[in-house]
This record gives structure tokens, C-alpha cells and sequence, in this order.
């Protein structure tokens, strides 16, 4: 591609939006018409049965007709994405579908075609989602009840229904609703998702103990008796065992405030040869939100708009709720201090050591003793509650303490505590005993996740919940495990970080631990692991295609950027109100938008380019970002690339699981003793365990040559021959 000479737009003329609102129009214009023809042509009530591959087939044949009978043309991501939209037009639920796959909707309502409301979080609020027309509206209801075998028709204009994930359907159709079709979709939340997943029985007991056969976990037990059989166990107790609360020099069991500690379990772990030992991590008071003066405090907004967690929103419609900023100062400083022997951390009465990048507010009096403040953040804990939380103060002293403390704070002086802080110690299990699908070493089918393996966090515990949990069933089903390597993901720095050099204190996934960050980046973890999402069977097919799709117009962008090329003349005013050097002759968009001034909406109009002419579509806005980094930092990630190319070559060597390496003489007594200990999967692996040499890895790469056998006969100085 190339420009025509001046600044043009994609068809050559200078009027961008109206050309963007031109092609818009054409394509929904094309996409209603192939839409009615599939419709027509096709016997839905059929189709709905097939695999969606072959469905899809049929969709494509049909629009490639029209696209040609209409003299239209399309480029391939356009023709798949207008495919994708027909699909959820024909087969799925049409404008609501996303609602449906929303987690945060508790309730969707849609009163005739024109309103449409969700509530969320307790709270009503209309959208701007509309349907075509009573009849568009009234086949989305017939395919939502089809599913669960229930028809709604001008004979039977009412139905009430259970959907397959449990949420309760209403709807009403004329004759009987007078003001066009009523829709009520009451959706329930996890617990109910639980009860009703196929497979899963719940039970509520407190596990034990393990039954242990022939090394291999068969079956729990538990408080009230019971014995519940199992093919794998996986452990996810938190903070629960043997758990002490500590509020100054008061303390009793309780796994968190108000729960019972878990007792048995340890105990029952180490008579079958896990060890453990002791952590301890804390929580902040909570405050009654009533009792703030919030004019003494900073207003701190989230970001706007606020970004959603999950790439398959592109908006969150929930009004964010600020949190405000405070300071502790001098006053504040003393009120603690004047209650440091009464410290059950500064009293030596807790054992367990403490996260140190969550420091309570004694340790950071303490260890930065020369800060004349510290930063308090004023959260809302949620919307249906006046209770806030006082987050970076953490606390483990008395109560009265506590209180005189934070009442010196700018806001606090009348604030009331609803909850005082505290810390709790608790038992953990060195993480080293695990393999990296986080199943024991030492005990077969038995798995370890969360709090329990030494880390802390929400987000490390629920990423181990996954892995354990995918790896559980993969054991059942007699599969190889999963594993996400270091290059791949921060689950997989998390859990080889963890196996491969375990923890002395409460550890926390920081991007800072990984050496990949470059590529490890937010934006992209759809294109780094919907693949495996897809492998898994977690995604669906079009939730798979939608990330091809998007891999596809990205690669498909920057290669039309490095081709299309602008004349001086053209472009250089822009790169001058830019501030960056103008040009002497012709260059690349691509090359022009490695430059540190310029970013692609400055580009914006320059050849024709599918980017440009969907420019306002949050689709492309994904796509736009994507290969925008991918071209400003191209250099750095080729660079880290080649290097994970080289990590992967020696994490792909793998190590057997059986191998005792007392017998491989050639390797430092250092590294026998840890690489027994640790049983590393691959080189890799076994490179990153502190005390490991360089000279140790070239000796086993030689022993692995020789497939590690005669090892017990080899000296060092033989291995040293072997390998010349
Ligand atoms: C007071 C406190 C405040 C925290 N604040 C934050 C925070 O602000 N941000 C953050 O990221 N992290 C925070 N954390 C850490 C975070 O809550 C934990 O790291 C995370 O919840 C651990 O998840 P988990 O699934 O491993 O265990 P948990 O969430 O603790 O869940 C363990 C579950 O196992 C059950 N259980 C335990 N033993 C048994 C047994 N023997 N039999 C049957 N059931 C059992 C328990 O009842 C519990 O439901 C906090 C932790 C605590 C204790």
C-alpha cells in the first residue's frame, strides 16, 4: 500500500469520520442482508444442533454469496468479524449475549425493544443496548426458552424458566404484555453457580486428616467423622491452620476473625513426612464510614473510564466509588510506640514471619523511623455497606491503642471502629515438597493451593486454585500435566519461584520477579494464553476466534503500517506540531511511529487501512494499542524473545522425576543435596536453585547425553573427558 501523495484518508478524500461513518454503515447495511438470507436459507431449528465449525461454514458460504452479489468486497478479519456477529445474532442471544457472560450482572430486564436494564451490585441502571423491533425481541426470548425446552408463542404468551446455569427466566409476550415484549432474566450468584455445576457435590465439614495408601491420597476425613473418597485432594485451608489472632497480648484460635482454626489436618500431613511450619500475616481495623470527616481528606478517583479485568468487556457501566487520602503524623507515631510492649510481634509472642511488602503500621514505625508520615487510603467496602477499610494500617497492637492512634489521623478524630486489626500465624508447607503442577512430592494425587503454600494475596491464591485445579483433573483423566512457564505468564514465575526456591516469609507475585516483563504485559495475556484457555476447554469457539481475530488484525496492521509510505511533503507539518524532526524523503509509517513523539493517532488518515476506517470501533481501539506497543518497543521484545528462546531451550531438556542424583558424582555434594531435595522438571529448573553451579549443569547435560546411566562409575575428572 501506498498514499496517494497528500494527506488522504482511506479512500483518498479528506473527510475521515464521515468516510468511517460511510463504511460503518455500509458493512451493517451488508450484515443485515447476509444475516436475513442466512435466516431464510438456512433452517435454523437444525443448524443449532451442528458443531459450530460446520455452522459456521454454512454462514460463511451463504455471506460470501451476498458479499459478491452486492459487488461488496471484504478483507478477511472484516468477513470473520461480520461472520462472528451474524453467529450471535442467528445462534446466540443477540444484544444481551454479553450480559449473559457478565459476571457482575445480577439481574437483566428489558421492557419492549427500546430499554434495556441490568442490575449490578444491588443497583438499576438502564444501557444503551437496544433490540431491531418487538419481533427481533421476541425471537431472542423464543431461542432463550427453546434452550430449556419451552416455547413462547401468541398461544402461550407467558413462560417462567429455569436456564441451564440456574438464573430464572420471566417474559411475557402481546397479546398478553400490552406494551410490547417484557424480558426478566434474574441471575443468581456463585454459591448458587456451585450448587448447580454438574459433577460437583459440596459438603460443609471440617477436613481432618488424609487417608494415605501406597503413597497415594485416597480419601479426607473429617471433624464429624466422615470419610469422603477421592481420586485427587487438593488443600486450599488459607490461613486456617493451627490459626492463632493476636490483638495486643491477647490471643486465641480462629482461622480468621470469627472462624474456627482447622485442626488435624498438619498434624495428619507430617506424620506422612510434610513439613511445615509457621507464617503470619495481619488485617487493618475497619471503620464506621459515618463517623469521617472526608473534607479533611484527598479525593481519590479510580481511572476513568475504568478499565476493565477481562478482555471480553469493553466497558464496566458500574459507577466507580473514589477512595480518599490521608496521612498518619508525628501524634500518630507516638500513640503506636507507647504501645510496642504490648507489640505481640515486639514481644516475640508470634513466631511466624510477616510479609514484608505489607508491613503493618508498628514495622513501617519501626523500620523507616525517619518518615515523618505515612500514606493511609480510605476505602469504601462496598456499595451496600457504610464500612470502610483503612488501608496501610495493619495492625497487631491492643485496642485501645488501635484507637488513640487513629483518631489522631486528619478525618479519624470521632471515627468509630466496627472491627479491630489483628494478626494471625498459621501453618504453611514449604512449597519446595511440590512439583510444578503443584502436586506433592512425596504424596501422589495430593495437591497444595493458596495461603498454604506460602504465599499471600488473592490474586497468588487464586491463581494456584487454578493450576491445582486443572492439574487434578488432568491427573483424573490420566493426562500430562499443565505447566505455564516463566516466559509465558506470572503464574508461571509465581509457581516456579515457589517449588524451585520455596519461602522463608508470606510471598507476593511482584512484576519485578519476572525477567520477562516485557512480554508478560496486561494488554497482551489474551494473545499469550487463550490458546491455552481453548486447549483446557474454558473458552469457547468464538471467544477463541475473537483472540485469532485479533492476532490476525494486529499482525495484518503493522505489516500494512511498514508498507504504506508518506511523501515529505504530506506528512511533514504533522511531525512538526509534533515536535520531531521532519523528514527528507519518503518513509514508513511503521518507521515514523517508532518515534518516541509520535503515536498512531497521529498517523490517522495516512493510506488506506482498515485501522483508520473503524477507528472509533473499541475492537480496532484493542488492536490500534496492540500494535502500537508492538512497533515503539519492537526492538527490546525481538531482544527478549531471543533471550526466552535460549530459556526454553533448557527448560525443554527435561530431568527424569526419579533420578537420584546422590549417584552423579561429578556434581558438587552442594547441588546433590538440593537437586534430591527439589527434583527439578527441566534444566531450567534446576539452573535457578540457589547453589547451583554453571560447572553442575554442564555436568548433568552430560550425564542426560549418556542418558544417566553408569553415572555411579564417573569421576569428575572422567566427566570432564566426556565432555571434550
Ligand atoms: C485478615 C486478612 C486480610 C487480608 N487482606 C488482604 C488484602 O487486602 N488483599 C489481598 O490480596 N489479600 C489479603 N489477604 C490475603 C488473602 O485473603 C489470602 O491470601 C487468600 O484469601 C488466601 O486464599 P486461600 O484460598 O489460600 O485461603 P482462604 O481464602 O483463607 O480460604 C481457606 C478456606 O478453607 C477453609 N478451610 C480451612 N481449613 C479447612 C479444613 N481443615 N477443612 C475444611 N475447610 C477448611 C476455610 O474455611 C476457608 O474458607 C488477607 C488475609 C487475611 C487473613
Amino acid at each position: 500500500m501506498h498514499t496517494t501523495g497528500r494527506a488522504t484518508n482511506g479512500n483518498g478524500h479528506g473527510h475521515g469520520n464521515g468516510n468511517a461513518a460511510a463504511a460503518a454503515h455500509r458493512f451493517q447495511k451488508l450484515k443485515a442482508e447476509i444475516h436475513r438470507q442466512v435466516v431464510e436459507s438456512l433452517d435454523i431449528s437444525k443448524l443449532v444442533k451442528l458443531n459450530p465449525e460446520r455452522v459456521r461454514r454454512e454462514v460463511r458460504a451463504v455471506a460470501a454469496q451476498v458479499t459478491r452479489n452486492n459487488h461488496e468486497s471484504l478483507d478477511t478479519v472484516s468477513h470473520e468479524r461480520m461472520i462472528d456477529e451474524i453467529m450471535n445474532e442467528a445462534f446466540g442471544l443477540g444484544p444481551i449475549e454479553h450480559l449473559m457472560n457478565d459476571p457482575t450482572v445480577s439481574d437483566i430486564l428489558v421492557n419492549g425493544p427500546r430499554q434495556v436494564f441490568v442490575e449490578r451490585h444491588g443497583r438499576l441502571e438502564e444501557t444503551d443496548i437496544v433490540f431491531a423491533d418487538d419481533a427481533h425481541l421476541i425471537q431472542i426470548i423464543q431461542r432463550i426458552t427453546a434452550r430449556v425446552g419451552r416455547r413462547v408463542d401468541e398461544a402461550t404468551p407467558l413462560v417462567d424458566a429455569r436456564l441451564p446455569d440456574g438464573s430464572r427466566l420471566n417474559a411475557i409476550i402481546p397479546p398478553l404484555s400490552l406494551e410490547g415484549p417484557i424480558l426478566s432474566i434474574r441471575r443468581f450468584g456463585v454459591r448458587l453457580a456451585c450448587e448447580r455445576q454438574e459433577h460437583l457435590d459440596i459438603r460443609q465439614d471440617m477436613a481432618t486428616g488424609l487417608v494415605i495408601e501406597n503413597g497415594r491420597a485416597v480419601a479426607v476425613e473429617t471433624m464429624l467423622g466422615g470419610k469422603i473418597d477421592s481420586r485427587n485432594v487438593i488443600i486450599t485451608a488459607g490461613t486456617f491452620l493451627n490459626g492463632v489472632i493476636h490483638i495486643g497480648l491477647k490471643s486465641y484460635e480462629a482461622g480468621r476473625a470469627g472462624e474456627f482454626a482447622a485442626k488435624g489436618l498438619t498434624e495428619s500431613l507430617f506424620a506422612h513426612g510434610i513439613e511445615t511450619d509457621r507464617l503470619k500475616t495481619g488485617t487493618p481495623p475497619r471503620l464506621n464510614g459515618r463517623t469521617i470527616d472526608y473534607s479533611k481528606t484527598e479525593m481519590q478517583p479510580g481511572d476513568e473510564p475504568p478499565p476493565p479485568f477481562s478482555f471480553w468487556h469493553d466497558k464496566l457501566a458500574v459507577e466507580q466509588m473514589p477512595c480518599y487520602l490521608t496521612y498518619t503524623n508525628e501524634a500518630t507515631h507516638a500513640a503506636l510506640r507507647s504501645g510496642l510492649d504490648r507489640s505481640p510481634m515486639y514481644t516475640g509472642r508470634i513466631k511466624g514471619v510477616g510479609p514484608r511488602y505489607c508491613p503493618s503500621i508498628e514495622d513501617k514505625i519501626t523500620r523507616f523511623a525517619d518518615k515523618p508520615r505515612h500514606q493511609i487510603f480510605l476505602e469504601p467496602e462496598g456499595r451496600n455497606t457504610t464500612e470502610v477499610y483503612i488501608n496501610g494500617f495493619s495492625t497487631s497492637l491492643p485496642e485501645e491503642v488501635q484507637t488513640a492512634a487513629i483518631r489522631t489521623i486528619p478525618g479519624l478524630e470521632q471515627v468509630q471502629i466496627t472491627r479491630m486489626g489483628y494478626a494471625v500465624e498459621y501453618d504453611f508447607f514449604q512449597p519446595t515438597q511440590l512439583y510444578p503442577w503443584l502436586e506433592s512430592k512425596n504424596i501422589n494425587h495430593l495437591f497444595f493451593a493458596g495461603q498454604v503454600n506460602g504465599t499471600t494475596g488473592y490474586e497468588e491464591a487464586a491463581v494456584q486454585g487454578f493450576m491445582a485445579g486443572v492439574n487434578a483433573a488432568l491427573k483424573s483423566r490420566g493426562e500430562a500435566p499443565f505447566i505455564l512457564s516463566r516466559s509465558e505468564a506470572y503464574i508461571g514465575v509465581l509457581i516456579d519461584d515457589l517449588v524451585t526456591k520455596g519461602t522463608i516469609e508470606p510471598y507476593r507475585m511482584f512484576t519485578s520477579r519476572a525477567e520477562y516483563r516485557l512480554l508478560l504485559r496486561q494488554d497482551n495475556a489474551d494473545l499469550r494464553l487463550s490458546k491455552y484457555g481453548q486447549q483446557l476447554g474454558l473458552l469457547s469457539e468464538a471467544q477463541y476466534r475473537s483472540v485469532e481475530r485479533k492476532q490476525k488484525a494486529v499482525t495484518e496492521t503493522i505489516a500494512a503500517l511498514s508498507e504504506i509510505q508518506v511523501e515529505p511533503a504530506e506528512i511533514n507539518d504533522r511531525l512538526r506540531e509534533r515536535g520531531t524532526t521532519p523528514i527528507q524523503q519518503k518513509e514508513s509509517l511503521l518507521r515514523l511511529l517508532r518515534r518516541a513523539e509520535i503515536s498512531l493517532p497521529d498517523l490517522r488518515g495516512f493510506g488506506r487501512l482498515e485501522l483508520w476506517e473503524s477507528w472509533q470501533d473499541t475492537f480496532w481501539q484493542k488492536v490500534a494499542e496492540q500494535a502500537e506497543i508492538e512497533v515503539k518497543y519492537a526492538g527490546f521484545i525481538d531482544r527478549q524473545r531471543e533471550t526466552i528462546a535460549r530459556f526454553e531451550n533448557l527448560e525443554d531438556k527435561r530431568l527424569p522425576h526419579n533420578l537420584d542424583y546422590s549417584k552423579l558424582i561429578a556434581l558438587s555434594s552442594e547441588a546433590r543435596e538440593k537437586l534430591n531435595r527439589i527434583k527439578p522438571t527441566s534444566f531450567g529448573q534446576a539452573s535457578r536453585i540457589s547453589g547451583i553451579s554453571p560447572a553442575d549443569i554442564t555436568a548433568l547435560l552430560v550425564y542426560a547425553k549418556k542418558g544417566f546411566k553408569h553415572v555411579s562409575r564417573e569421576t569428575p575428572a572422567e566427566i570432564e573427558m566426556m565432555e571434550e
